[in-house]
């Protein structure tokens, strides 16, 4: 979230709300595995992080605590003169930024949260080439401190909201600025899916989590379950053992798709229970969530299982609300690009787990990332070529160039 926007915020509603911010020291930030993080308290109340950190969330819910005719107003204002706009800023939009700004380029990375994605919140990465393990957020931190040597110019908590794309002119609007540019690199990524249950917005953040690395910590001694049978679901139901007393996998099948040697690593943990062939057919709890009731695929029968925490681990979706009127896009929404990761928009680009793909891995995300700038480059070049105009000049009897 913008600061500026809870300002604005602030100064515009101060008589409708008390907005309030703390900053978690980074002592209790690293038990979150952050540097620093910010808790936003609203008429007393905690916000979830998942509204504080989306921009348009934050200012519906804010809309809907002063009610509808206090509408927040935009002022936009308009930026002008940059090359390459990058929207996103996990490893595939920094990777792009490090081979603009490299290459000279006025470049300009706007990113809806803090920097990197997914990976800012993996505990552990052990298959990264040239880390032989690290820890999500460490890895940003290093490509963030390689990119401000190239005086790359980022801009966290601005969420783009609307791209225009006229001919070669390009706009990209974020919380209440319009940059103009020439070339457009999409890196936004992919969102955590929800299981699309009845109360399950009510009870996200109230013991419905889709990041286990972010919110374990609440849940120490406490029973939870991962709902998934992914890399992701097996990765958390791990990291969930520091904390929890115990963690129930909850699976659809009776095989997980995990790869195997995550697998070999949860059947050795005695903590960890696995319900094969079980959905989940109801959230139960009065202001937070306190059990499920879950269905045996294979016999009918239902239970209900007392829980602390439910960690949705079943897929993701690609941002791409924006790009729907602009780029071709496959069947489940993810951009198709060609090997120089061009879209089917001039001057547009996308890279990383927002493209049509057949792996999304770090290593992936990152080499897509300096292909998408290198071609931004070229086509930036091609484009918008200055062409210097020769004059011969009689009285110093030289040729002078000056630029068209
Ligand atoms: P995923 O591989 O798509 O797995 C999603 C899981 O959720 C599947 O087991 C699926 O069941 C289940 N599922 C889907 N919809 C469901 C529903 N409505 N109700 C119940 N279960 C449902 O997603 P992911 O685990 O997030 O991984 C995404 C990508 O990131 C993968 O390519 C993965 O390899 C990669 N990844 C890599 C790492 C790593 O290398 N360290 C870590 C995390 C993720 P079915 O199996 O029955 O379809």
């Amino acid at each position: 979230m913008a600061l500026d926007a809870s300002q604005k915020i602030k100064r515009k509603f101060k008589n409708f709300v008390q907005l309030q911010e703390f900053t978690i020291d980074s002592e209790e930030g690293k038990k979150f595995k952050v540097s620093t993080s910010t808790n936003v308290f609203i008429n007393g109340q905690l916000l979830p992080i998942q509204i504080w950190l989306d921009q348009s969330k934050f200012e519906n819910h804010i809309e809907k605590l002063i009610g509808a005719n206090n509408k927040i107003e935009r002022d936009i204002v308009e930026h002008q003169g940059y090359d390459v706009v990058i929207v996103g800023g996990g490893p595939a939009g920094l990777s792009a930024g490090i081979y603009c700004a490299r290459a000279r380029l006025k470049t300009l990375l706007l990113e809806g949260g803090s920097l990197g994605g997914q990976v800012a919140t993996t505990d552990k990465v052990e298959n990264y080439p040239g880390f032989l393990e690290v820890s999500g957020s460490e890895l940003i931190g290093t490509m963030e401190k390689q990119a401000n040597r190239f005086n790359l110019e980022i801009k966290t908590f601005n969420k783009v909201h609307k791209l225009i794309s006229d001919g070669l002119l390009k706009k990209v609007y974020a919380g209440d600025a319009a940059y103009s540019c020439k070339a457009i690199i999409i890196a936004g990524g992919q969102k955590r899916t929800g299981l699309n249950l009845p109360r399950e917005d009510e009870f996200s953040g109230k013991g419905v989590s889709y990041c286990a690395v972010c919110d374990a910590n609440f849940f120490k001694g406490k029973n939870v379950a991962v709902v998934g049978g992914g890399d992701t679901a097996i990765e958390d139901a791990v990291y969930l053992c520091k904390f929890a007393s115990k963690v129930f996998v909850i699976h659809r099948r009776d095989e997980l798709r995990a790869t195997k040697i995550l697998q070999e690593a949860a059947f050795c943990i005695n903590k960890i229970s696995f319900l094969w062939s079980h959905t989940i057919k109801e959230l139960i709890g009065n202001s937070r969530l306190e059990g499920i009731i879950i269905n045996d695929l294979k016999t009918g029968n239902n239970q209900t299982l007392g829980l602390g925490g439910l960690f949705v681990a079943v897929g993701s979706h690609p941002h791409t609300e924006l790009l729907k009127d602009f780029v071709k896009m496959d069947e489940h929404g993810y951009v198709i690009v060609n090997d120089k990761m061009e879209t089917t928009a001039s001057g547009i680009f996308a890279a990383g787990d927002i493209r049509a793909t057949p792996l999304r891995q770090i290593a992936t995300a990152v080499g897509d990332g300096a292909i998408a700038a290198i071609s931004a480059e070229r086509y930036v070049t091609e484009n918008f070529r200055i062409h210097p105009v020769k004059i011969f000049n009689e009285s110093e009897k030289k040729i002078v160039c000056l630029e068209a």
